[in-house]
């Protein structure tokens, strides 16, 4: 009787990706377990002194170390790949390891880098201090306009790096029109696919070279764990970043492999369920507030753009109150279902005040400059009942004085 303990990849590369996100990279023991076993180990022994000899030399397939290799973290990162279209994926120990590793591991002092302005506040902070630090000059554009990425490119240009949708004002970049720039002038793309994640948006489709994800969001999607990702070609992940994870060591630790495995099982499930309560939430909140910055609603001037490269609009969203900190905290204060938090992705409705929070460590004019600004709140919507959260909005918009 055939043993059925792993998959065979000329089958399972062809399962569609609710079937993935269950079962894709899977591999069983000898013991058969359905579920996805954890391997808590960091080591592992060797049948004699010549199989740990050819292992080290590459010549004989098996682990070493967990840095390195690890079962649990192996299954995940097959998954992650074969959700996102990738030929290879490497986890990391949260989601900025995982940007910080996808830019140092191919940028060099006298490399140039062109980033979106709207970004979450760390990725501003990696573009803005830490690569000018080591030699790497960097240009920040408003990464709605493609033209711009080209405009700031110069003979040095290796990367372009950005997100969409943006982190905290929604703004959306169109995939296809910069991916195809940069190909055209051998530059590399990075995006930060966080706010989608695979099952809404691709962004290999539309021919990014890298994408990078923060899995504490939606691919964990309860708040348990931090976990990040980088999907690539094989060449990429092999020659370029390996070599620079294998060494400084961002690894993603197996128990927190496991969970995210598991949390990737409801992927497809919660980010729809949750982008159709977002869709609820935000048509209410636009009846009632200056102004709702959701990609999703027609009013957002990039909704045709967003629903031309993402199946929904995700579950995150940003409004405007024309009364700054104090209003923006007041709503907040008020709230009692909602937790007043600035994690994301969760299937907890969350809210939070970017400026005072995930972006104070942003430069108050850089803050302005894109668009983060005292009257901001931003919003993601869980899986509750949505009526429930309108219901909670709707008092604490009252207080507010709204
Ligand atoms: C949260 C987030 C990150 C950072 O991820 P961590 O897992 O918190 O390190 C990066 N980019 C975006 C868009 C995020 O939302």
């Amino acid at each position: 009787m055939k043993r059925r303990t792993g998959q065979d990849p000329s089958i399972t590369r062809n399962w569609r990706p609710a079937t993935q996100a269950v079962r894709g990279g899977t591999v069983r023991s000898e013991f058969g377990e359905t579920s996805e076993a954890l391997f808590l180990t960091s080591g592992y022994a060797y049948d004699c002194a010549g199989d740990a000899a050819a292992r080290f030399a590459g010549e004989q397939a098996g682990m070493t170390y967990s840095r390195l290799q690890n079962p649990t973290v192996e299954m995940l990162e097959h998954r992650i790949a074969l959700l996102e279209g990738a030929e290879a994926c490497r986890t990391m120990a949260s989601g900025m390891a995982a940007m910080t590793a996808a830019l140092l591991s191919q940028l060099s002092a006298g490399d140039h880098l062109v980033g979106g302005r709207a970004a979450f506040g760390s990725c501003r902070w990696l573009t803005d201090t830490l690569l000018p630090k080591f030699g790497i000059e960097t240009t920040i554009v408003d990464a709605r306009d493609a033209q711009a990425f080209v405009d700031a490119s110069k003979p040095n240009t290796k990367v372009w790096f950005f997100e969409t949708p943006a982190n905290p004002t929604m703004d959306v970049v169109d995939l296809r029109t910069v991916c195809g720039l940069a190909r055209d002038r051998g530059i590399t793309t990075v995006v930060d696919n966080a706010f989608a994640t695979p099952a809404l948006q691709r962004p290999m489709d539309y021919g990014a070279d890298v994408t990078a994800y923060s899995a504490t969001k939606m691919m964990d999607g309860q708040g348990r764990v931090l976990a990040g990702a980088v999907c690539g070609t094989e060449e990429f992940i092999t020659n370029t970043l390996l070599p620079f994870t294998r060494n400084t060591g961002p690894t993603l630790s197996a128990f927190n492999a496991w969970v995210v495995l598991k949390g990737l099982e409801t992927l497809d499930l919660r980010i729809r369920r949750q982008s159709e309560s977002a869709l609820k939430v935000a048509r209410f909140l636009e009846t009632r507030v200056p102004q709702v910055l959701f990609p999703g609603l027609p009013s957002h001037p990039q909704h045709d753009l967003a629903m031309s490269q993402m199946a929904m609009a995700g579950c995150i969203f940003a409004i405007r109150l024309d009364g700054g900190r104090i209003q923006a905290h007041a709503l907040l204060d008020a709230l009692n279902l909602i937790d007043i938090s600035n994690n994301i992705g969760d299937s907890r409705s969350l809210m939070t005040h970017p400026s005072s929070t995930t972006h104070s460590g942003v430069a108050e004019d850089k803050r302005i400059e894109m668009g983060v600004t005292e009257g901001m709140l931003r919003l993601n919507v869980g899986l509750e009942d949505p009526d429930d959260l309108i219901e909670d909005l709707d008092q604490a918009l009252k207080v507010a004085g709204l």
